[in-house]
């Protein structure tokens, strides 16, 4: 490196890592959505990979504005995170537990991004590159929100579904079975049970 770096070298730099990132996301997402069950799950990986392809859209026009060549440059940390996320994709899961380790990957990739693009806003305010940093916080704003929408869909149902799976209730199954004429002894087992639930 000749010169020392400034602020607007390290931007554009950071620019080609989110641009490598969000290219890389691409192609993990149909993946992801591939693999999950929860439709809503599905749903929601399908609507980000929708998202990704825009937020490069908007890095293209980012570079434009700033009269530079829109290109990546390798991400690491985003190639770990996936790299991580792999084994569940590979490995032998049952479905809401899939479900469940999908959100814990997704919801790493998204606090990574949000992370890359606050700074970016930051510094692209305090250097008064406005319209570009309006662009990045629809960006930003979108990757919070597919966090949100992760956290939401693991705390209503999947977390929970994937920790019944793991301990499943044995007086359930068996409430199932007894008949209503054995009289109090089950009714009595079957409310405790439905208390609990
Ligand atoms: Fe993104
Ligand atoms: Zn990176
Ligand atoms: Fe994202």
């Amino acid at each position: 490196m000749a010169e020392t770096w400034t602020l607007r070298d390290a931007f554009i730099e950071e620019l080609r890592d989110a641009y490598d990132a969000e290219m890389q996301l691409t192609k993990i997402l149909p993946k992801m959505a591939k693999a999950a069950t929860s439709p809503g799950l599905r749903a929601l990986f399908e609507k980000h990979l929708d998202e990704t392809r825009g937020q490069l859209v908007r890095l293209e026009q980012v570079f434009e504005s700033l009269s530079e060549r829109a290109r990546g440059k390798h991400c690491d940390g985003i190639a770990g995170i996936i790299d991580e996320g792999k084994a569940v994709l590979q490995g032998n899961l049952d479905k809401v537990t899939r479900d469940a380790c999908l959100i814990a990957g997704g919801k790493r990739v998204e606090h990574y991004e949000m992370a890359v693009y606050a700074t970016l806003v930051s510094w692209a305010r305090a250097m008064s590159f406005n319209e570009v940093a309006d662009f990045l916080q629809q960006t930003l704003d979108e990757e919070r929100a597919a966090d949100l929408a992760l956290t939401a869909l693991a705390e209503h149902g999947i977390n929970q579904g994937a920790a019944d799976a793991a301990y499943p209730e044995p007086d359930t199954e068996a409430e199932i079975e007894v008949p209503v004429s054995r009289g109090n002894k089950a009714s009595k087992r079957r409310s405790a049970a439905a208390r609990v639930s």
